[in-house]
């Protein structure tokens, strides 16, 4: 925290959580308030919210943090080097331009962005950078890596299988890092997954298609997200597996993108970049 701060010492890099009721957001001023490397800088929630004035760290039930939860974002944000987001697309989009304007890095967790939404973000890039990952995982963006030079390695005669398990909840599938493991593979290919994917097999499906990329989903109690790659040839497989216990690993996953990103110029990024993988 910043009143702990040897003065002497460089400025630690301030981050600005946006959205920090949210899981991930209670989830990063934990960790970001922990960091050795960072300081909390801010806590933002829209307005009306019910945490606004309120030290975050007593609104999430802890011990105080001595930041307050605020909702005006350009004068918390031009404090700020880094903004870490795991909202809604609409409110990253907003964010994105008032980080951009602060020069801050902009690191960015929120899914099911849509095309207006990445060319909002794709402008916001050319005064500082963002990086944005669907799953900000590092082992996860480790396995996508691992999973495009395999897939390079190997022939077609390899039959790439994608197998997900999510806790009972989960709404859709594949997974959305199913999807990005499968893309992975068929870049690995030299191809895009929209050339080699096959749905969910039921019934009489008829032999596999020789060079396609399968997919398979199981669903039930409270898994976190399990993925594994497997390429089975004939009388070997190789299987790289992804197991997540905790959604901890995304919130240290975005730090992490904070960090790296200080020194980087305006840009689009993703985790990929983070970890030296690109
Ligand atoms: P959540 O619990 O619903 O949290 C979202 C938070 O954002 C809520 O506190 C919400 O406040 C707040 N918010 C919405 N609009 C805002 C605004 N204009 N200004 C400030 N705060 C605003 O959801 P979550 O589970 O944390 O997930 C958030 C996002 O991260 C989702 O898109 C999810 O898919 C994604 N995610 C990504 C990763 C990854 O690794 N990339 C991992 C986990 C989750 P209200 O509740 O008051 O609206």
């Amino acid at each position: 925290m910043s009143d702990l701060q040897n003065t002497d010492a460089p400025a630690l890099p301030g981050i600005v959580v946006t959205g920090a009721s949210g899981r991930m957001g209670q989830m990063l001023v934990r960790l970001v308030a922990d960091h050795p490397e960072v300081r909390l800088a801010g806590a933002l929630e829209r307005p009306g919210h019910a945490w606004l004035g309120r030290d975050v760290g007593e609104a999430m039930g802890g011990a105080p943090l001595g930041v307050t939860v605020r909702d005006d974002a350009v004068a918390v944000i031009a404090q700020a080097q880094a903004v870490i987001d795991f909202t809604t697309p609409a409110a990253t989009v907003a964010f994105a331009e008032l980080t951009a304007q602060a020069r801050a890095v902009h690191v960015i967790g929120t899914t099911g962005l849509e095309q207006p939404h990445l060319d909002c973000l794709r402008a916001a890039a050319r005064h500082a950078p963002i990086i944005r990952a669907g799953n900000m995982s590092q082992g996860v963006n480790l396995l996508l890596g691992l999973t495009r030079k395999v897939a390079a390695a190997l022939g077609t005669d390899w039959d790439i299988e994608v197998v997900e398990a999510h806790h009972r909840h989960k709404v859709d599938a594949p997974s959305g890092t199913a999807l990005m493991l499968g893309e992975a593979a068929a870049e690995g290919r030299g191809t895009r997954l929209a050339e080699l994917r096959t749905a969910a097999r039921e019934g009489i499906t008829g032999p596999r298609r020789e060079g396609s990329i399968g997919f398979a989903a199981i669903r039930g109690g409270d898994v976190v997200g399990e993925h594994d790659v497997i390429f089975a040839g004939a009388g070997e497989r190789i299987v790289l597996r992804h197991l997540a216990t905790d959604r901890a690993i995304f919130a240290r996953g975005a730090i992490r993108a904070a960090i790296w990103g200080q020194d980087k110029g305006p840009g689009e990024y993703d985790m990929q970049d983070v970890l030296g993988l690109s």
